[in-house]
């Protein structure tokens, strides 16, 4: 009658092996929480080294207190067992989280097994463990020395339809187990329609041949049991959806994964473009910058006086500031975007009117504007004023005029100012090279050009900070444009004022 528990001939194979399972066991056994109630069936010893070490070691890390029913010859074999895998079996049984069982009398009365007695003696574990500070009791018991060798059918479904009443809801739960060559198929039968889950190897299965008290006593109605059946099917059914709609998420995870990767790879391949487009505008100004200097300093070496015509000087230092201005211009530009990757655009609000700001830019651009042949007209009747930044609003129409004599193909260009009740609009018009359809969105990336950089220089970084801008303005951009025959630009942003000046007042 006294089934040795985890007895094992030769331990060091057995650990072994199971040691590599036990993993797998851990991570399904995350599962099962107080109030659960499983069955281990199993057949070789390894079985339930596999299940049971983990058992104990969720129950010890999750502040429970393991019970462990055993025979009395066999606690050391167990103890060893857990103590190889990782247990201090020791310190936790001197603070009482490990208790090993082996009272027989608690169980048996009579020499018989008494179902009632035993969950009576659990229910008090139970009490005293909560009141000693643990979170709840994890037990487990080797069921042929619990229940003797051969019980008797009824007492066996009695004993688990009573643990099914009384575990779910408390702070108990019990892994029963089953050893396959000391029980008649019949009682295993039993066991595999009493137990709400299943351990088998180093699975833990919902189990589907689960079966109410009633069935078991053959007291369920015909209906009942028709009502049981649905509940099966529908539970497998449950189960597939699961698995098809993780299926599912898993693969457009995989597609997801597929499109960052590729805009990984494209903001590396734009980077690295952008780096020998940025240091070769970068030298551009440099080379006459050198040229000036170089040939102003000859003209002092080699000048018979020491005086240099002031006109010279005057000159080179002219086409000297101008190369220099724009090193600045592109300087600023990458410290823009610098800043604007770090989310550090400051703003500074302040009243002012766009129609004012609009046109000291457009006069700024007078002398490019002649030297790319474009005649600029402003059609910009009356203030328009609304709260903004002045520098980053000068910026975003330097930028759009800018490019509008860029691209705009020595023809004319005109900028709009127009106000509107709660928002000003501003449009920059070209009649020059236009944009194909298929960089329209495009071109406000960041590097982004859609233009060679043989025929024309540039960042690609204008329109970028430009939008930057315009959304940090709360506003936005758009672009409309047909190739040869011009873009327009057209932004509208927001006035922020707390009354605004009323229609036809801009
Ligand atoms: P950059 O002008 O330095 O290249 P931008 O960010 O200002 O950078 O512009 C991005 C691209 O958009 C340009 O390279 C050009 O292809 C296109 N683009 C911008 N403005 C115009 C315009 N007015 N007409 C035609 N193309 C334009």
């Amino acid at each position: 009658m006294n089934e040795p528990s985890m007895r094992t001939p030769t331990p060091p194979p057995v650990l072994l092996e199971a040691g590599a399972a036990v993993g797998e066991t851990a991570r399904q056994l995350t599962r099962l929480g107080l109030g659960d109630h499983v069955c281990l069936v199993y057949e070789r010893p390894e079985e339930q080294v596999v299940a049971l070490v983990p058992y104990v070691r969720q129950g010890l890390e999750r502040g429970e207190r393991c019970v462990y029913v055993v025979d009395e010859h066999s606690v050391d074999d167990v103890a060893a067992v857990l103590e190889a895998h990782g247990v201090e079996v020791e310190r936790e049984r001197a603070r009482g989280a490990l208790v090993f069982l082996t009272q027989r009398e608690v169980f048996l009365r009579g020499g018989r097994f008494e179902p009632e007695a035993m969950v009576a003696y659990f229910r008090r574990v139970e009490q005293e463990s909560l009141a000693a500070g643990f979170t709840g009791v994890c037990a487990t018991g080797e069921m042929s020395w619990a229940l003797g060798a051969e019980p008797s059918r009824l007492e066996l479904i009695r004993y688990e339809s009573l643990l099914n009443h009384y575990l779910p809801g408390s702070h108990a739960m019990a892994n029963c187990q089953y050893n396959r060559k000391r029980f008649p198929p019949e009682v295993i039968h039993d066991v595999l329609r009493t137990h709400p889950r299943v351990i088998l190897g180093d699975e833990v299965h919902e189990n589907l041949f689960y079966e109410t008290p009633e069935m078991l006593l053959g007291q369920e109605s015909e209906a009942g049991r028709v009502e049981w059946m649905v509940r099966q099917l529908k539970r497998v059914r449950a189960a597939e959806r699961k698995l098809v709609q993780l299926g599912i998420r898993l693969s457009e995870q995989a597609v997801e994964n597929g499109r960052l990767y590729e805009e990984a790879r494209e903001a590396v391949r734009a980077r690295d473009e952008f780096l020998s487009v940025a240091s070769h505008e970068l030298k551009t100004p440099l080379t006459p910058l050198r040229l000036r200097l170089q040939g102003l300093r000859r003209e002092v070496e080699g000048g018979e006086e020491d005086l240099v015509p002031r006109e010279r000087v005057m000159r080179a230092a002219r086409g000297a500031e101008q190369q220099l201005r724009k090193l600045a211009v592109l300087v600023d530009a990458l410290l823009d975007v610098s800043r604007l990757t770090q989310g550090r655009l400051a703003l500074t609000w302040e009243e002012l009117d766009v129609t004012e700001v609009v046109r000291e830019v457009v006069e700024r651009f007078a002398q490019q504007a002649a030297k790319a042949g474009s005649a600029v007209e402003v059609v910009a009747e009356r203030p328009v004023v609304g709260r903004w930044d002045r520098l980053r609003l000068e910026q975003v129409v330097t930028n759009l005029l800018s490019n509008a004599l860029k691209y705009g193909a020595g023809r004319p260009v005109h900028v709009e100012v127009e106000g509107e009740p709660e928002r000003a609009v501003l449009v920059v018009r070209d009649e020059g090279i236009g944009i194909e359809p298929e960089h329209l969105e495009r071109i406000f990336g960041k590097f982004e050009r859609a233009v060679s950089g043989r025929h024309y220089g540039g960042l690609g970084l204008g329109l970028y900070i430009t939008r930057q801008i315009i959304q940090a303005l709360e506003g936005t951009i758009e672009v409309r444009s047909k190739p040869g025959q011009g873009s327009t630009f057209r932004v509208v942003l927001p006035r922020r004022t707390p009354s605004p000046t009323g229609r036809g007042s801009g």
